[in-house]
């Protein structure tokens, strides 16, 4: 017997209606890609999206069709996110900091029909465009004034005029909440990028699991910023809960240096944001260059990659910032675990709970995860066994982009990270599984190590990979960069590990760089690493 609840559709356009109409009002304030502040409010950018959907439909952009964009966190972007996928056709968000042929390949691959565009982006569409045959137009996210005297793009439309053409008298759509909404490809740092394409349903159902007190807890009364950009899987579904919040939601644009962000969280009155680790890291050295801690700010989602216990302490402690760390990936829209600590922490010292902290945290409600072995049976959740992570759920990808190499193993999503689950069900990540360093036949955690060493004074960033090894298959190497104005040798690395890792964990070899590879979305390019220096243990006897 089915219960007999009206079966409305959980539509991304239901949100924006629900904004405009309970916090009308509200704020959104966006960085423009020239540097000014633009303000409005849902209310407004309610009617331009609906222009906007009416626009595109003149287009020619029908149901189902995609729709590219290259752009900062704005509120153009904004309009895009809620009226291409409002009127029916995919939102595709690209990265910028792609290879352009990668690129290529992935407006190529999505089929993309229309690009929009901010003006930073020109000359990299100006070189694309002739290699993307599917794309019939492109949109520059401007006004006149942004618009450039000659362009090889051909047909360049100006995001305004084509809004100044069209009117809001658009009603959204209703169709089937499984259909798709959003387009996004993993970074591909192996191999080609694969398309990860969010439905209505998961993107409504996301914005819940974001919004609940122990994710973001989000309210009308908190002012969001999302450093996290809106290319990098939704912005972590951040403009969509702040609409279904009715949060001021504050853009920061292209200015993500430590003083824009910090004048920015201060003048507008930022609450809670979210972004990866290395962010926070630039952010911080600021504030404790120029002796500033912020005034508004609560709390902070990080994730992306693991931010050490030391930053967390120094975020919790001098700053008075609640860090939540948490864990996803682009297959999974992308929040998995957050990392708020439980009632029996509140007895433990601050060095404890930022231990706690520095876990990637405990699922959400609407995802399951469990640790297997390598035959796929599952591991104990004892906080010690280590295994493939595995999760399900209604926002975990079931499949790839047109099919591409299956997601699935026995109905769960097998994600390469490694972890352990304790009995709290907080999950602790110790590496990627192309990342783990395989020494005599043990593992030996990258992550574990990264974290320990950042604790050191003199060190602001840690990574390590595996090195070839005569005798042990891989031992473990590690590249420090140092703090401004600090000094440390290896042997003072590895003293100051001594007491912190497992005695065969030591790396054999720390060498100092100026800065680490970080990749499109702000991770430690490992694999850049590993081309480099794979064989610099060789000639050790
Ligand atoms: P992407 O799909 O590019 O966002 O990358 C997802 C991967 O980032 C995950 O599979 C993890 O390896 C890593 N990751 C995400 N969040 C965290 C975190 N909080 N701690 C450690 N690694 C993370």
């Amino acid at each position: 017997m089915f219960g007999s609840m009206m079966d409305r559709p959980l539509l991304v356009s239901s949100l924006l209606e629900h904004a405009e109409r309970q916090f009308g009002a509200t704020e959104i304030v966006s960085r423009e890609t020239g540097g000014a502040l633009f303000r409005y409010t849902y209310r407004a950018a309610a009617s331009r999206a609906r222009r906007l959907a009416k626009a595109l439909t003149r287009l020619g952009v029908a149901h189902g069709g995609r729709v590219a964009t290259l752009a900062w966190n704005n509120h153009r972007h904004l309009e895009a996110y809620f009226a291409v996928s409002g009127s029916g056709a995919v939102l595709h968000t690209c990265n910028p900091r792609l290879h352009p042929e990668q690129l290529a390949y992935i407006l190529n691959h999505a089929e993309d029909e229309v690009l929009m565009f901010d003006a930073t982006f020109l000359p990299l569409v100006e070189a694309g465009a002739g290699h993307c045959p599917a794309l019939r137009h492109f949109v520059l996210l401007g006004g006149p004034e942004d618009m450039p005297k000659e362009s090889r793009v051909p047909g360049l439309i100006c995001y305004e005029d084509l809004l100044a053409a069209s009117d809001d008298d658009f009603a959204w759509p209703e169709f089937d909440e499984r259909t798709a909404s959003t387009l996004c490809y993993t970074s591909g740092t192996t191999g080609n990028p694969k398309g990860v394409l969010y439905s209505h349903r998961s993107t409504v159902l996301h914005s819940f699991a974001l919004s609940v007190p122990d994710t973001l807890s989000l309210s009308a009364h908190d002012c969001v910023l999302p450093v996290v950009p809106m290319f990098h899987v939704n912005a972590w579904g951040i403009p969509y809960a702040a609409a279904m919040n009715g949060c001021k939601l504050v853009l920061p644009g292209p200015k993500l240096d430590g003083a824009s962000l910090f004048q920015l969280m201060e003048d507008e009155r930022v609450t809670c944001s979210a972004g990866v680790p290395t962010i926070w890291l630039s952010l911080a050295q600021y504030m404790e260059q120029h002796g500033l801690v912020p005034t508004t700010m609560k709390r902070t989602v990080v994730g992306g990659s693991a931010m050490p216990q030391a930053q967390i302490h120094t975020w919790t402690q001098r700053f008075g910032v609640e860090v939540r760390h948490a864990w996803g990936m682009t297959e999974t829209s992308p929040l998995g675990t957050q990392g708020c600590l439980l009632p029996k922490h509140g007895a433990a010292t601050i060095d404890e709970q930022c231990a706690q902290r520095a876990k990637q945290g405990r699922a959400v409600y609407g995802v399951e995860m469990r640790v297997v072995d390598a035959d796929g049976n599952e591991r104990p959740r004892d906080g010690k066994s280590a295994g493939e992570l595995e999760v399900r759920g209604p926002w975990i990808a079931g499949a790839y982009f047109k099919g591409e190499a299956p997601a699935l193993r026995n109905g769960w999503f097998p994600t390469g990270d490694i972890a352990t689950i304790d009995a709290d069900g907080y999950m602790q990540i110790t590496d990627r599984v192309k990342d783990v360093i395989k020494s005599g036949g043990e593992w030996i955690s990258s992550i574990d190590l990264e974290n320990a060493a950042a604790g050191h004074p003199a060190v602001l960033m840690a990574a390590v990979i595996g090195a070839r090894h005569p005798k042990w298959d891989e031992r473990p190497v590690m590249f420090v960069v140092k703090k401004p104005g600090q000094d440390v040798d290896k042997a003072g690395i590895v003293a100051y590990l001594a007491d912190k890792v497992a005695k065969w964990w030591l790396p054999d070899e720390v060498i100092f760089l100026d800065t680490l590879p970080l990749g499109a979305t702000g991770k430690v390019q490992k694999v850049d690493l590993r081309r480099e220096y794979a064989n610099v243990l060789d000639c050790v006897a």
